[in-house]
Order: C-alpha cells, then sequence, then structure tokens
C-alpha cells in the first residue's frame, strides 16, 4: 500500500516570486508548479496531499504561534497519514524544528521540514531535489523525528542550524550527525536514529500548549557593558541566555558581570550559559572564569543549538511553574538534543 505524507505548506522562498520589493511567498504557485512536474506524479510517488496556509510568510516572520498551529495541524491529522513534511523558509526552520520536536510528544511518525535558497520557479533552484527527496524520505517512514532534509542530508531537526546564506547546503548540524545522507542511494543512519519505541508506549500523540514566554539573550564581547543589562532584568524575562566564550568562559573580575549575575538570581530568572562555538560544549568548572559562572546558578546549555535552547525553554516554561523542575528538565536529553 502507498503511503500517504500530508505537507504543511507555510511559506519561504521554495514558493516565493519576485516582486519589486524582493521575493514574497505567492498564493497556489507552488502547487500549480508541482502539477506541471510531471516527477510528482510518478507511480513510485507516494500519495500526497498539500494544505497551503492562507496566508504563507516569509520564515523571518515566523512567531510561537505559528509553531503552535503548525504542532495542532500535525496532530488533527496524525491518525490519517503515514508521515509529515513541513514546507517552511530556511531563515527560522531551524528553530521551528527545534520546537515542534519538544512540543510534539510521542511522535512515533516521521516529521521533515524542508525548503530552499531558490524558488521552485527558478530553472537554476534546489526546491525540486529538497521537495522530492523529503517527500521520499518521508516515505521511507524509518525516521520517527523531526527532522530537516536539507542538500542531500537529514538532520534532526534540534541539531540543526542555518549556517550559510549563499550556498545551497545551507544547513548543518554541528554536533550530531547526519540521520541519512543521499547518494546514488539513501543511507540511513539508523544507530543514530530515536526509536519510534523508545519514544512512546501507547502511540498517542499530544502536543504542548505554548504560552508566552519571554527568553532574552546577549552575545559577550571583550568591551561589554553589563550595567545596560541590568534594565533588562526589570522586565522579568523568564530566562537569560548568556553566549559565552569556549567552555562556557565569561569576564569573571568584572564587577558588574558579578552584580548581574547576583540581581538575576534573586529575581529568579533563569541564566543559561551557551557557548559561542558552533561544536563543543559548555564545561564551566574547566576555568575560574567559567566556574563563578556556576556558583551563581547559571545552568549549562551543554552542546545543544541555541535554536534548542529557545524551544526547550519555551516548551518548559509553558508546561511547568516550577523553576527547579524547569532547571532539572532542561538539563535532561529530552528527544535528542543534547
Ligand atoms: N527569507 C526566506 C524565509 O526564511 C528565506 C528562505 O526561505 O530561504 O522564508
Amino acid at each position: 500500500m502507498k503511503k500517504s505524507i500530508y505537507i504543511l505548506y507555510t511559506g519561504g522562498t521554495i514558493g516565493m516570486a519576485k516582486s519589486s520589493g524582493g521575493y514574497v511567498p505567492k498564493a497556489g504557485l507552488l502547487t500549480s508548479l508541482m502539477q506541471k512536474m510531471p516527477e510528482f506524479s510518478h507511480p513510485d510517488m507516494p500519495l500526497y496531499t498539500i494544505h497551503e496556509y492562507p496566508s504563507l510568510i516569509d520564515s523571518a516572520n515566523i512567531q510561537p504561534s505559528h509553531w503552535q498551529v503548525i504542532a495542532n495541524d500535525i496532530q488533527a491529522h496524525y491518525d490519517q497519514y503515514d508521515a509529515f513534511i513541513v514546507l517552511h523558509g530556511t531563515d527560522t526552520m531551524a528553530y521551528t524544528a527545534s520546537a515542534l520536536s519538544f512540543m510534539l510528544k510521542g511522535l512515533t511518525k516521521p516529521v521533515i521540514l524542508t525548503g530552499s535558497q531558490v524558488p521552485l520557479i527558478e530553472v537554476h533552484t534546489d526546491a525540486r531535489e529538497n521537495l522530492m527527496m523529503a517527500i521520499l524520505i518521508a516515505a521511507s517512514a524509518k525516521i520517527p523525528e523531526v527532522c530537516l532534509y536539507f542538500h542531500n542530508r537529514l538532520l534532526r531537526g534540534n541539531r540543526s542550524q542555518k549556517v550559510n546564506a549563499f550556498s545551497l547546503d545551507a544547513f548543518d548540524s554541528p554536533n550530531f550527525p547526519p540521520l541519512a545522507e543521499v547518494g546514488i542511494t539513501i543511507q540511513y543512519h539508523s544507530e543514530h536514529t530515536i526509536s519510534a519505541s523508545s519514544n512512546h508506549d501507547n502511540h498517542a500523540l499530544t502536543v504542548t500548549t505554548l504560552k508566552a514566554v519571554k527568553i532574552l539573550q546577549t552575545s559577550l564581547f571583550p568591551g561589554i557593558d553589563f550595567k545596560l543589562l541590568i534594565p533588562l532584568l526589570e522586565e522579568k524575562p523568564h530566562a537569560f541566555i548568556l553566549n559565552t566564550y569556549g567552555l562556557g568562559n565569561a569576564p569573571a573580575t568584572n564587577p558588574d558581570l558579578i552584580t548581574f549575575l547576583s540581581l538575576a538570581r534573586e529575581k529568579n530568572i533563569l541564566l543559561i550559559n551557551h557557548t559561542q562555538c558552533h561544536q563543543g560544549s559548555v564545561q564551566m568548572a574547566s576555568y575560574a572564569t567559567g566556574d563563578v559562572l556556576q556558583h551563581y546558578g547559571v545552568l549549562s546549555a551543554a552542546n545543544m543549538t541555541i535554536e534548542a535552547i529557545v524551544g526547550k525553554l519555551t516548551v518548559l516554561f509553558s508546561e511547568h511553574e516550577s523553576l527547579s523542575v524547569i532547571k532539572t528538565a532542561f538539563t535532561e536529553n529530552l528527544c535528542g538534543e543534547l
């Protein structure tokens, strides 16, 4: 029996056309182009339904409310389809993939995000290849996780990042190997895949209802004035991410940093230590300049991407009231993000 795939089309370059103000999503264009391309109705193709969203967006405009719409849409069609594809702009695709991985609890079917750097309407495009392979991989139903397919590689969604604005090879998964690679054949790396049985026992999918979660972040740099950050603590963010140096180090001799850290602790604001390095992990005990952060209760993000941290914090603060429960869950590997 042919597999059936539900394609959620949210927008992005893949279905855009030129306008006087640059590329914009064009309603109906993607589907009409696909209908004219014989390969999309080849007998070897699975069955698929495209649900084009009424308001297609450039993914620079994505908000957590869109994550909720996508997750709810997957849940509403979960029993009818074997796999799901989310067509999405590349700019924030890794954020959406990360958030969905935490929101879709008990997932036992593939959810693959894809898009393109060049629209399908152009002759020189990566859209055809990305879309076609995402459909074929989804139909194989081999990988029951939220993934991102781009330029011959299937990456774990919550490990992926957009790393190149120019290249067709726009995404990477700097701290985790690809889940599949496409050449003449598709090579699945099942040893890296989360198995459906480990994911859930009773195969029921539940979806997190997101709340408004206030997250701030700043990158450290030589000369940063921590006094400028202190008024932000008055806004009572739920979490403040510090993008630190190397193994998670900060200018520990700066008294304004210490004031910032102690005020955040007093106000119960969760501070997260995320390294600016793309590979490796935070290890605060390695240097005195990192240890000081640990002393003030800053939590290590280990080797999580910034996209995964944002998704995980949004989901955890939506699900729990207790800061100690959130802290414990943040340091646990919930769905392959660590
Ligand atoms: N700005 C576009 C978007 O993220 C870029 C793309 O899709 O490649 O929607």
